[in-house]
């Protein structure tokens, strides 16, 4: 079953239909036909490629800004692995004489006591005099490493600092 479409068209564009239809060796009217119906389904299928379009582009930004978080939380964690290295070197030793076995930082800030012999390592804390010129740096007994408790300090700095930045975004 068939129809009959009266259509006055432009010179040219009938000279490129009878061409397209010479071509392939197809009547006028097959050739119409043909370029109708790829007409029509281009023009349907157009919404759906606009709509494809619009999802690459927020897949793309979304793609961008899970880049970004992951950069951040692979600093954090940077930061987190340096504290607790730092946390684990020895800074001092213990203030009980019979002890005076190694102390870390993770003793001193997190558990506050000597793993040995459970001593309260509170008073390593208290803020000294400066030392004298040449014992700077050098664990005293019963005293922590004021350079290596800095240096804790420092990462454990770079830590807050993070997790400021954090809360503020
Ligand atoms: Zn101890």
């Amino acid at each position: 079953m068939s129809q009959v479409i009266y259509a006055r068209v432009p010179d040219t564009l009938k000279d490129a239909v009878d061409m397209y239809a010479a071509e392939r060796g197809n009547t006028l009217t097959s050739a119409v036909v043909d370029l109708l119906e790829r007409g029509l389904v281009a023009t349907s299928e157009a919404p759906s490629i606009a709509e494809l379009g619009l999802r690459l582009a927020t897949a793309a930004a979304q793609k961008t800004e899970i880049e970004a978080s992951l950069r951040s939380v692979r600093l954090e964690l940077q930061t987190l692995r340096s504290l607790s290295e730092r946390a684990r070197q020895t800074l001092g030793s213990c203030p009980r004489q019979e002890c005076s076995l190694p102390i870390t930082g993770y003793d001193l800030l997190v558990t506050g006591h000597c793993p040995s012999c459970q001593e309260a390592l509170t008073d390593l804390l208290k803020l000294k005099a400066p030392q004298p010129e040449g014992t700077a740096g050098q664990p005293r007994a019963g005293g922590v490493s004021e350079r290596d408790f800095l240096l804790l300090l420092g990462a454990l700095g770079a830590v807050v600092g993070v997790a400021y930045l954090a809360s503020k975004s």
